[in-house]
């Protein structure tokens, strides 16, 4: 087990409906030591790669990417979640379900932060059926930017996103993936990774 997945293991809880809690260290509580290691590794999967910018959503994923782009060395810009229906004109636009607040959301990002010259890399912290990682996606092509890859936190390996992201050819790294979890026992399962 990487030390990812030995922190979910000690201090992940299993809910039901697919859900795992994360908040003593991840998205609640933040232990910002764990978040450089995070931020070191995506480095590490990444490396080679001509990235000037990260990319992530408002509002869990922003400490993880902003640990990630002192590694990089590269500015974070995050996607807003915004309530009002006609935001036109300086600001890309894309329509996110959440996964664990059940609603849809646009997400906005500025032209200004975002533009055809940028590589970018997408940070989050879960990836469970990619409807968040999809919207991301969308912003940074309509800026015409390029995609270099995708660094997700926990992947749900049992729900949709990650075979769909991956089928559509993106390079996404995903540090810990859960095959399968039990919220009865509390059992986790990852899928093994190379070291
Ligand atoms: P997706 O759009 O891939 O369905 O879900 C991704 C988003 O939903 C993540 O950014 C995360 O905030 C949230 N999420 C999805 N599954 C879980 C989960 O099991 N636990 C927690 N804490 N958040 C989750």
């Amino acid at each position: 087990m990487n030390f990812l997945e030995e922190r979910i293991q000690k201090d992940g809880i299993v809910k039901e409906g697919n859900v795992l809690k994360v908040d003593s260290f991840l998205n609640h509580q933040m232990d910002i030591r764990l978040f450089d290691q995070i931020g070191a590794e995506f480095k590490k999967r990444f490396a080679g790669k001509p990235i000037n910018k990260i990319l992530t959503i408002e509002a869990s994923g922003i400490g993880i990417a902003c640990m990630a782009a002192k590694h990089f060395d590269v500015p974070v810009v995050f996607a807003k979640k915004s309530k009002s229906i006609n935001i036109e004109g300086e600001m890309y636009v894309a329509e996110v379900e959440s996964f664990t607040h059940k609603c849809k959301n646009q997400v906005i990002v500025s032209k200004k932060f975002l533009n055809p010259e940028d590589h970018v890399l997408i940070i989050d912290d879960f990836l469970a059926n990619g409807c968040a990682l999809q919207g991301l996606i969308s912003i940074v092509s309509e800026a015409g930017a390029s995609l270099e890859g995708i660094g997700i936190t926990i992947e749900k390996g049992f729900q949709a996103g990650g075979r769909m992201i991956r089928n559509l050819g993106y390079h996404l790294e995903s540090l810990a993936i859960v095959d399968a979890m039990d919220p009865v026992t509390g059992r986790i399962t990852f899928r093994s990774q190379e070291p």
